[in-house]
């Protein structure tokens, strides 16, 4: 039976083959230059990528000198292998070029060919006759507007409103249409000739699955309006699946809005299920359970999936399991199963089977035909402009076709055309091995190999297992918590819950490894409600600290002498005893330190990277170096510690920062005095139990809490501390240099590592992708209310597209949510304390008097919630360089937005602050992006993303001039702040003899 329903299979593949006459889909036609383009992509992986980049940039170019740039930058570099044809149009269009209009003409004239062939329009009147004319092809359509994940609200609402637009449109226009029986008629009644897609991402700005409810009902609000006009000019509606982290939020809203009384008898809606993944399986499993349960009948596309590239990318770049199979026979084998499982239920799933793959559509229609249904019992959906001879064998042989036909402006429509673009070309693509590289027949149709990892269960997180110090695994960041997955979700509210049934506990100092208790005590409370006391914590004054030098010093010696491996091996005990609670220590920040779930998650996830990669880095460096190798002489090389260390922490960071100085100056073989910051010592103090409890002996970390800058100040000029270790303000940070230096223990001159301020720039090219420029500068600026020493808190816009940048940055602006941070849907989260916010509002004052407020989030009517400490984002435009919001570090939700009329320009405004710490570019710009690099002089510069989120290893940390003295945190050259090194030479020679160099150790 198995091996019949193959052959038949195969058959009814290699008839729709036949069907298609050998002739090769438009785009991919080399008799036209757009089939040529394409040919040059696949020829080249190198010019594929600078294509591809050329096609995503090419909308935003707004002159011929900006086109001839481009072109010269992307296709005229070496090691792109750019044929003759494509460097001559390049020579032809370059500005020098007698025929430089003419030939940028001809370049504008074929990219917008180009798109064309994936688009059917502007908008709806634009469509109308590409419309008619499938129809009179005998051909339906879904039309999708161009465009996705909209930066604001303002943006989100538009999209609704050309949904809205392009029903109305349509729907009477359809009704003169002539009929067009295939395309009209199914076995269940006749369809809506008016068919549209939309992505739920584009309705809701601030979609984000870690708020799941409470984006739902913000995409749900929004697309109420779009389906009770569906239901009432009897339209067809399909959610498509976008990326992977968004599959479980669109099924959510499909099936919840359909429940809704007023959507029960609405029949034509559809949703999407993608095949690669690897647990598509139970995705079509939950819909038809829902639509069982419900008695509901819907559309149900099956199709691989359009995001493979990207699903793989970011899987790797979290750490978090692929979510896609990876050997495509996988997929196409997952495609047919799913397939068959849809057809079997034709009561409530009404098929469409969404591919242009010639075996994986006669796998579907053998299987219909198989189990006795209709041909018109299932359609067959195919992409504009791509496929064609596909499209004319699928309707030789009598079936319903729909186009998925996109309509929009070019420039929102990019990213889909990318997709197009990579999909036509990828080498596993049906399209390319059918039609450009020819290959046989026989092997076009074969039934999908499927590998060993086929049907087996979707991997899970791995576990990851304690770190051996005898044989460390490579570091690797710690994966944060997805929460794309209810899992994840779950579990942070369970540990929101755990950590506040333990709120108001005492905290006790830890002194010699003793717990010492005080009189006096601190208070921590929630600076998102500051009635609620987080914690107390005893109060070291300076007798305590006395007493903490005193342990740490009796501590030095054995733990000096102490094998590196066996001090590594305490941080790697901590790392695995921090994963262990991660979640609980991430949920105490958001209320501790006003930390949203992600920003919390991030810094605990941070902390673990920091021990496990000093550890490592510690085993490195222990290794002794021998120097020279001259005869009769033994040089080595090696590193001692510096003494007692003491920590002075920030709150911003409080577990990654302090536990990575910690750690660092412990595992150099420092005992370490721990000063947490003033807001933030509950979580500190489970900092110290957890290095306590990973073996740190007693008097290596003692805990010593203590209000203001007294004790730090007496601890600072102490002659028995020998090492500082600082990140905060510059004015604190210059203060402890100065008087550290003047206050020598009597080891010597005192060691300080000082992390300090920023005053961070993006720069914004003229070219920039301002959906990323947009989104990026609002993460890097208004996370966590901007407190962060990254942060973007000028952001310098090339004037051709400052207008732009400030209008959708504006907007973008309104659209965050500011309020509590253990609330999912907030963006934005309280300051740190009352003092915090009173000095932000002493800058957004002075903002006011240089510059032009053109954005704020106003506060909810009865002012901000239980009298946080909150401080409204806030984006100041025209500002000029020099005024006082755009050079002092304001430490807040605060940005300021500057024109500069040139690259030069932009440069000098970046570079002109006393700090250089982070900075960033948004550029589309080769040869800006070179020049950026060389000369925009900041300790991290990120290209293309936000300029916060630097990882442990990947992105090691810090910044120069007033930002501060030391190497980078997270990176290699780190611990050797903590060290001293030493050399020992031995003259190895005695009477005339030295014995051969193996003989001698390392
Ligand atoms: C009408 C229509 C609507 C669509 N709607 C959506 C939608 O809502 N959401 C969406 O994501 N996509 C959608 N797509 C795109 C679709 O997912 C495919 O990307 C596209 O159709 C190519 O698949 P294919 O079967 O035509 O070609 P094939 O060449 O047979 O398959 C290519 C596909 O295989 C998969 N693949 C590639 N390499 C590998 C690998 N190494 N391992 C495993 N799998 C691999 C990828 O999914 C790739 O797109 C839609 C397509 C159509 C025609």
């Amino acid at each position: 039976m198995a091996v019949d329903r193959e052959s038949q299979v195969q058959q009814t593949a290699r008839e729709i083959l036949a069907l298609t006459h050998q002739s090769k889909p438009s785009v991919l036609s080399s008799e036209r230059w757009q089939g040529e383009m394409m040919d040059w992509a696949m020829s080249d992986e190198r010019l594929k990528v600078e294509m591809l980049r050329f096609v995503d940039v090419f909308p935003t170019l707004r002159s011929r000198s900006e086109i001839a740039r481009h072109l010269r930058e992307y296709f005229a570099r070496q090691g792109v292998a750019a044929p003759k044809a494509l460097r001559w149009g390049v020579n032809l269009a370059a500005p020098r070029s007698p025929v430089a209009p003419l030939a940028n003409a001809v370049i504008r004239k074929q990219m917008k060919g180009f798109a064309q062939r994936f688009i059917v329009g502007r908008d709806a009147a634009d469509a109308t006759g590409a419309l008619r004319g499938l129809r009179r092809d005998g051909m339906g359509f879904t039309l999708d507007v161009l465009g996705e994940a909209s930066v604001s609200e303002a943006e989100a609402e538009a999209y609704q409103q050309t949904y809205l637009g392009l029903i109305d449109g349509l729907a009477d226009e359809a009704r003169s249409w002539p009929a067009v029986p295939v395309v009209d008629d199914s076995a269940w009644g006749p369809l809506p000739r008016v068919d549209l897609s939309l992505k739920i991402t584009s309705l809701y700005s601030q979609i984000d699955p870690v708020d799941f409810e409470g984006s739902a009902a913000a995409v749900k609000d929004r697309l109420r309006p779009i389906v009770r006009r569906a239901m009432a000019d009897g339209a067809a509606l399909t959610l498509d699946l976008e990326q992977f982290r968004y599959r479980d939020l669109t099924f959510e809203v499909f099936t919840s809005l359909l429940d809704e009384e007023e959507f029960r008898a609405y029949d034509d809606a559809g949703a999407v299920v993608q095949a690669y993944l690897r647990d598509a399986e139970q995705d079509v499993a939950r819909l038809l359970a829902w639509a069982k349960d419900h008695d509901r009948r819907f559309h149900l596309r099956l199709v691989k999936g359009a995001y493979w590239d990207y699903e793989t990318v970011i899987a790797a770049q979290e750490g978090w399991p692929v979510p896609v199979f990876t050997h495509k026979p996988d997929t196409d084998a997952m495609y047919e199963k799913l397939a068959e499982t849809m057809l079997r239920d034709p009561e409530h799933v009404r098929p469409a089977f969404a591919s242009h793959n010639v075996r994986s559509l006669a796998a579907a229609i053998v299987t219909a035909r198989e189990l006795g249904l209709a041909d018109n019992a299932f359609e067959i959906q195919t992409l504009h402009g791509m496929g064609e001879p596909i499209k004319h064998a699928v309707r030789a042989l009598g079936l319903r076709l729909r186009e998925y036909a996109p309509v929009g402006e070019l420039i929102p429509g990019m990213a889909y055309l990318v997709r197009r673009l990579l999909e036509n070309t990828a080498n596993d693509s049906f399209l390319r091995q059918t039609f450009v590289e020819g290959a046989a027949v026989e092997e076009l149709i074969q039934a999908p190999a499927v590998s060993a990892d086929f049907g087996r269960e979707p991997t899970r997180r791995p576990t990851i297992a304690p770190t051996d110090p005898e044989a460390p695994a490579r570091f690797m960041n710690q994966p944060h918590a997805d929460f794309s997955r209810r899992e994840d979700r779950d579990a942070y509210e369970a540990a929101l819950v755990a950590v506040r049934a333990r709120l108001g506990a005492h905290y006790p100092l830890v002194i010699g490894g003793r717990e010492t208790d005080t009189a006096k005590r601190l208070t921590s409370v929630d600076p998102a409600r500051p009635a609620e006391v987080i914690g107390t914590v005893a109060y070291g004054g300076r007798a305590e600290a006395e007493a903490a030098v005193a342990a740490a010093k009796a501590a030095l010696p054995a733990w000096r002498d102490t094998p590196a491996r066996e001090r590594a091996a305490v941080l790697f005990r901590a790392a695995e005893l921090m994963r262990r609670e991660v979640l609980e220590l991430s949920a105490l920040m958001t209320l501790e330190a006003g930390k949203t779930r992600r920003e919390a998650n991030g810094d605990a996830d941070e902390a673990i990277d920091f021990l496990e990669y000093y550890g490592r880095e510690m085993l490195r460096l222990d290794k002794q170096r021998r120097m020279g190798s001259v005869p009769g002489e033994h040089n080595v090389y090696f590193y001692q510690p510096r003494g007692i260390a003491l920590v002075v922490a920030p709150w911003n960071f409080p577990l990654a920062i302090l536990t990575g100085m910690t750690s660092a100056a412990l595992v150099a073989g420092n005992p370490v005095i721990v000063k947490p910051a003033g807001p933030t010592p509950v979580i500190a103090a489970q900092m110290t139990r957890i290095l306590t409890e990973a073996g740190a002996p007693p008097g290596t970390v003692n805990f010593l809490p203590s209000p203001g800058g007294e004790v730090g100040d007496f601890l600072v000029r102490h002659p028995g501390v020998d090492l500082i270790v600082f990140t905060g303000s510059m004015e604190v940070g210059l203060d402890i240099i100065s008087h550290s230096a003047q206050n020598p223990s009597p080891e010597g001159v005192k060691k300080v590592v000082a992390e300090m301020g920023g005053k961070n720039a993006v720069i914004v090219d003229t070219d920039a992708d301002l959906d990323v420029a947009v989104a990026e500068v609002v993460v890097s600026a208004f996370h966590y209310a901007g407190q962060k020493c990254s942060a973007a808190s000028r952001v310098i816009v090339l004037e051709a597209a400052y207008d732009d940048f400030v209008r959708r940055l504006v907007e973008a602006t309104r659209s965050l949510t500011v309020g509590p941070p253990a609330d999912a849907s907030t963006r934005v989260g309280p300051v740190i304390t009352a003092e915090a916010k009173q000095k932000i509002e002493g800058y957004i004052a002075q903002g006011k008097r240089e510059a032009r407020l053109a954005a704020t989030v106003e506060p909810p009517e009865g002012g901000w919630p239980d009298d946080g400490f909150y401080v409204a984002p806030h984006v100041f435009v025209d500002v000029a360089p020099d005024a006082v919001i755009a050079q002092e570090e304001i430490f807040g939700p605060v940005v300021a937005v500057i024109k500069a009329k040139d690259m030069d320009e932009a440069l000098a405004i970046a570079n002109g602050v006393k700090y250089a710490l982070t900075g960033g570019l948004i550029s589309r710009s080769p040869a800006a992006i070179e020049r950026v690099r060389r000369e925009f002089r900041v300790g991290n510069l990120y290209i293309n993303r936000g300029i916060t989120g630097a990882l442990v290893e990947r992105q090691p940390f810090g910044g120069f001039k007033m930002s501060g003295i030391g190497s980078k945190a997270g990176g290699p050259d780190y611990l050797l702040q903590f060290l001293e090194p030493r050399v020992i030479t031995e003259n190895t020679m005695r009477r005339g003899f030295a014995p051969p160099d193996e003989l001698l150790e390392e």
